[in-house]
């Protein structure tokens, strides 16, 4: 009993991943994921790491989704110089990801030292730079999926294909001490059928599983390559008849590139209407290199994304000026533009300038976290907040869960029945409560015993035996016990303005309205509003939201 387990990230959320495994001769990491999400999640990155980060030997990476890979970055400036152990196809994508992490942060942290700087506050430091990230890819180690490798003394560990993205591995560690261990961390998994990506796999007969459960309450009808291309085609006609430009809020690595496939193949044979495309993202488009090198598929015998090229249909958008060019077109055309949950990244500006034409549409796709502009969409708000400004969304906002990467909770379930026997516990990881609580009924149902599922909290430890993990004292939790807050003041302060908006909108005239803000302007003040000043109309009652 002398290995312990902390999990750091992706407890009752899905970002952050990372956790710790600390034996007597040496201290692993699988993965080392930003925080997304919420203004206080996303403020852990922030923070200094909860543990010696010159006691970690090794890090393992399951694969270079940035909330699994975003903080290796911040590993590095804080002093780590050990291997980060990965697939080659991971690796290539990380260069381009990490340095497009650092890129984003540098420049935000620019822009809010020159607020700082105006409001007379101290600056602040980017959580790395650009320099750490190209630091950071010089201590990576390439893997073959299957092989058993030394990671530290005393630690191996072997990588299995997880089907989620190019590149993607479950991976299992093996521990030689006292008590040997045999542990799987399962990362992100894929939901298998695919044409793209082979199917998930993984080891049978573990001590203790370590599983994501992202879609752990949710399932979606099974869908084959054709069945998916036709809900494509049928979004494209919808998109086109509304007589605008389609909007695509893109996942730069793997979702951006099956969709551009499957867009260029309905396109190509007729079952939607030819359109130009452009890809306005320039992570998605180095993305798309490493997919033309590395995408190779042995189940099709080819690159399934070998179409991929720029030319008279698909245009690549590297410079801000050719993005900016965009503005000037009209009619039919598809914008695919980073980041995909729509809280960074070229997209906002899109939306922008998009979001109040009822011609437009704006088709999300896959999985958008709480606290995200994306879910905000998705969950139908008439009002948001792009980059100061209120708009009122008037454009036709779709969602398709067609192209995620994540398996939903038949797909996990079944994955978790042929790891079996299990011998230990089945800690149910990187989903938002509901989620992982959703997986854990299943699993029960399944037969899984309740009492062998474990539910982590952040910052948690559990001491491992080969059956029991005995949850440790918490020393070092960064967030109070409970769900991670996945709502904070700023969606309330969002939401609370666009509702202020609607109630304006709906007012009488404009006498009204002075009265109404007057009385907001009190209440603001401490004073309570004189109500014979507010006019009987302008009382916070509820106002039906229009959809004109
Ligand atoms: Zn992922």
């Amino acid at each position: 009993m002398n290995t312990t387990l902390s999990i750091h990230g992706a407890a009752g959320c899905v970002a952050g991943s990372c956790y710790r495994l600390t034996k007597p001769r040496a201290t692993v990491l699988v993965d080392c994921g930003m925080f997304q999400g919420s203004k206080t999640l996303k403020g852990l990155n922030y923070e200094p790491f909860p543990f010696d980060v010159r006691a970690v030997d090794a890090v393992l990476l399951t694969h270079a989704h940035i909330d699994h890979s975003g903080l290796l970055p911040k590993l590095a400036r804080a002093g780590y110089r050990g291997p980060i152990w990965a697939t080659a196809g991971t690796r290539d994508l990380c260069e381009v990801m990490l340095a497009d992490a650092a890129h984003i942060q540098e420049s935000e942290v620019e822009q809010l030292n020159r607020r700082n700087q105006r409001r007379g506050r101290p600056s602040v430091e980017p959580i790395y730079t650009v320099r750490d990230a190209g630091r950071t890819m010089e201590l990576f180690r390439s893997i073959k999926l299957g092989h058993e490798i030394d990671v530290a003394p005393g630690v191996r560990a072997r990588w299995w294909n997880a089907g989620h993205i190019l590149g993607s591995a479950s991976i299992e560690v093996l521990i030689d001490e006292e008590t040997p261990l045999r542990l799987l961390f399962s990362g992100d998994l894929g939901t298998g059928g695919r044409d793209f990506l082979a199917d998930p796999e993984g080891p049978s007969g573990v001590d203790h599983l370590i599983m994501e459960s992202t879609y752990g309450d949710r399932v979606r009808p099974p869908l084959t390559p054709d069945q998916r291309r036709s809900l494509l085609a049928e979004e494209l006609r919808a998109a086109h008849e509304a007589g605008g430009p389609l909007l695509i809020p893109a996942f730069a690595v793997e979702r951006t590139q099956e969709l551009l496939a499957d867009l260029l193949q309905v396109m190509a044979n007729g079952s939607a209407p030819a359109a130009d495309v452009f890809l306005d993202s320039p992570l998605a488009i180095e993305a798309t290199e490493v997919f033309l090198s590395r995408g190779y598929s042995a189940t099709a015998g080819r690159n399934p994304f070998e179409a991929l090229q720029a030319g008279e249909r698909l245009r690549f958008l590297r410079t801000p000026q050719e993005s900016d060019g965009l503005d000037r077109l009209r009619g039919w055309h598809v914008i695919m533009a980073a980041s995909g949950m729509c809280d960074a990244g070229r997209v906002r500006k899109h939306l922008k300038r998009l979001l109040w034409r009822a011609d437009a549409t704006v088709l999300l796709n896959g999985f958008q976290v709480q606290g995200t502009l994306g879910r905000l969409l998705a969950d139908g708000v008439r009002h948001v907040r792009i980059q100061g400004d209120e708009i009122r969304v008037q454009a036709r906002v779709r969602s398709i869960d067609t192209y995620s990467g994540h398996a939903d909770a038949a797909n996990l379930t079944d994955w978790a029945l042929r790891r079996q026997p299990i011998g230990g516990k089945l800690f149910l990881c990187h989903g938002e409560p509901a989620s992982s609580s959703g997986l854990a009924d299943r699993l029960a149902q399944a037969g899984f015993d309740r009492d062998r599922l474990v539910l982590p909290t952040l910052d948690q430890s559990f001491r491992l035996g080969p059956t029991e993990a005995g949850a440790l004292t918490p020393t070092t939790a960064r967030l109070a016990p409970g769900p991670a807050p996945s709502l904070d003041w700023h969606n309330a302060r969002a939401a609370l303005l666009g509702e202020l908006d609607e109630r304006l909108d709906a007012l009488a005239d404009d006498a009204a309205r002075m009265a109404l803000l007057e009385g907001v302007r009190r209440l603001v003040e401490g004073g309570p509003p004189r109500t014979s000043e507010v006019v009987p109309d302008a009382r916070l009652e509820p106002v039906p939201y229009s959809s004109s």
